[in-house]
């Protein structure tokens, strides 16, 4: 047996195995990094019969993988300090994977204020009702509502949902208890200093991934035949230095979303998204910008 999980459980893993060899498995953990279930390690998985990843659920039909998700609970206290906050009498309800448990209790308690909750189906990359990542934004457009409450950590997905959807969002942290409203404008005005930067740029590395669940390659294609400067570059993990090392003087990225909106501070050179190509090509205006998901 295989084990694979993301760096912040990864240290859960050596225990994990210990039980594992107990019970009488053989078992061979995986310790490159891994960021999703798009990133399965296969060389692992193929050196045993079965690869268990553990945090996410899945978001292709890989082969020989059990998901065994990893629930965070949290305080919903949040919950009732945002419903005084609410304008509307109904609010869409999304979160993360780890905290996709505490759904029917927010959703309950939203309900007994009077407002009622709506929970997008399932999607093929997202398969809970509910759920949110990074590059699937589709449980949040699919509530159709102006108001909708983000639970979980951090900005990135609210501002993706945001973008996606154009509505109020609360993000309602569980464990800190802090709300907040992200403001996508911000992250627009630096988007669009990114095109220009990027506008005169000699030649263009077109991000391919080869990791199971980010590789675009058709979008890569397409994105090729709008300008005769760009060049595919095939990448596992993408890093600073490797960019550096390569020498494009702007890259576009199909890899995982996250990469050029997250980690850009850490990039010397602009990493564009499809969109953002698009706009710097001229065959896109910016008004029409479009978070970058993987379908
Ligand atoms: S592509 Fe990025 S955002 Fe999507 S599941 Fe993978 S790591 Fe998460």
């Amino acid at each position: 047996m295989a084990l694979q999980a993301p760096e912040g459980l990864k240290r859960f893993l050596p225990r994990l195995a210990h039980d594992l060899r107990h019970l009488g498995y053989e078992v061979i953990i995986s310790g490159d990094p891994c960021y999703g279930a798009c990133d399965l390690d296969l060389r692992a998985r193929d050196r045993a019969d079965v690869l268990v990843h553990i945090g996410h659920t899945p978001v292709d039909n890989t082969k020989q993988v059990i998901y065994e998700l990893w629930p965070v609970d949290g305080d919903l206290t949040v919950i009732s300090d945002v419903i005084p906050r609410l304008n509307g009498r109904r609010v869409g309800l999304v979160t993360t994977i780890q905290h996709i448990h505490l759904l029917p209790r927010v959703a309950e308690l939203i309900r007994n204020a009077g407002i009622e909750p709506v929970i997008a189906e399932p999607s093929p990359r997202t398969p809970c009702p509910g759920q949110v990542l990074g590059c699937s934004f589709n449980a949040a457009r699919k509530t159709g509502t102006d108001e909708i409450i983000f639970l979980g950590t951090g900005l990135f997905h609210p501002i993706g949902i945001q973008l996606a959807t154009r509505a109020r969002v609360f993000a309602c942290d569980p464990i800190t208890g802090r709300i907040e409203e992200p403001d996508a404008d911000r992250l627009l005005r630096v988007r669009f200093g990114l095109i220009q930067k990027a506008q005169n740029a000699e030649s263009f590395g077109i991000i391919v991934s080869s990791k199971t669940g980010q590789c675009r390659s058709e979008l890569a294609d397409y994105l090729c035949t709008l300008s005769d400067k760009a060049y595919r570059i095939m990448l596992g993990e993408v890093s600073p230095d490797q960019l550096l090392n390569l020498g494009f003087p702007c890259y576009v990225n199909t890899a995982c979303p996250r990469l050029a909106y997250d980690d850009q501070v850490r990039f010397s050179v602009p990493v564009l998204t499809p969109c953002e190509f698009e706009i710097l090509c001229g065959v896109r205006k910016f008004e029409t910008y479009e978070v970058d998901e993987i379908s």
